[in-house]
């Protein structure tokens, strides 16, 4: 794989096929493709399909079938994390050599029970960007020989990033710089902030890797100079630099793009055929049409 260099920054549009790409999507495949052309740079479309309950062959096929139609070009092969779960398994072990991960055993409804008691009892509950209550779990507490006993059983467990540990653990204040906005604007060097979505999630039983673990060792690996996505990850940069501090993993630019909004005001869902790129195609507009929609 060759690696980014100053003559030629990679760029990277990195969907996941558990859906129709939509007016959003194309967007940011515009945005990245264009940028990378402006640059002298690469183009990669890298298949996010880690999530394999989600993710289904058809809508692989559709992304390609969509980019294509708009007129983009991209590199092969194209990467697809599925083919590569034991690189993201490293990633896990060397956080584990850190002593910045622990095995956690709270399901869900058992989270939100604990949230909704502890709520009940008067104190509220921190929540993560994204407005999910913070891991209420104490499991990154237990002494090693507990913790064995916990892997060796038969209770399903999800590896979590100790996010205190890991950011005392790196005892810098970690940047990055944004070349797009954040949600209030921000720009220019940004201050992360790991530790406002506690405990995350690096992999699960039924999902071997998590979004935030296989996207940074990807663009590591892949060269990736300039992140360039949607408004709605920015927040998730703060853990991305963290991961890639403890990891020794080199650190893109990022940008940040806004987003379509549908009309109730909300970004729009996969599951919005309306707005649908395929949609478009098959209602008889031209891609030049939907550029010019999104641009
Ligand atoms: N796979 C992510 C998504 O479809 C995007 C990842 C990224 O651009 O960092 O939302």
């Amino acid at each position: 794989m060759p690696r980014s260099s100053p003559e030629q920054p990679v760029f990277r549009f990195a969907p996941s096929p558990n859906g129709l790409l939509h007016l959003g999507h194309a967007l940011s495949a515009i945005i990245n493709h264009d940028m990378a052309a402006a640059a002298g740079g690469r183009f990669l479309l890298r298949i996010e399909d880690i999530d394999v309950k989600r993710c289904r062959p058809e809508f692989e096929a559709a992304i390609f079938e969509d980019l294509a139609w708009l007129g983009l070009s991209w590199e092969q092969p194209v990467r697809r994390q599925s083919e590569h779960l034991d690189l993201y398994a490293a990633a896990l072990q060397r956080l584990r050599g850190l002593g910045v991960v622990y095995p956690s055993v709270m399901t869900r409804g058992e989270i939100k029970a604990a949230v909704a008691a502890a709520e009940a009892g008067g104190k509220i509950w921190p929540r993560d960007p994204d407005g999910t209550p913070l891991y209420p779990g104490d499991e990154r507490n237990l002494p090693p020989s507990e913790q064995a006993v916990l892997l060796a059983g038969d209770r399903p467990y999800a590896w979590r990033l100790d996010v205190a540990k890991a950011v005392d653990l790196v005892a810098e204040t970690l940047t990055w710089i944004e070349t797009g906005a954040g949600p209030a604007g921000e720009t220019g060097v940004i201050t992360a902030d790991p530790a406002a979505w506690g405990d995350v999630i690096l992999s699960r039983s039924d999902a071997p890797s998590s979004y935030h673990l296989s996207v940074v060792v990807d663009d590591a690996l892949q060269g990736v100079a300039h992140v360039v996505r949607g408004r709605d990850l920015y927040h998730a940069t703060s853990v991305h630099r963290l991961l890639q501090r403890l990891l020794d993993l080199p650190e893109p630019i990022y940008h940040h793009h806004r987003l379509i909004l549908g009309p109730d005001g909300r970004k729009l869902s996969k599951s919005s055929q309306d707005t649908g790129i395929a949609a478009f195609r098959a209602a008889g507009r031209s891609p030049a049409e939907v550029r010019a929609m999104v641009l």
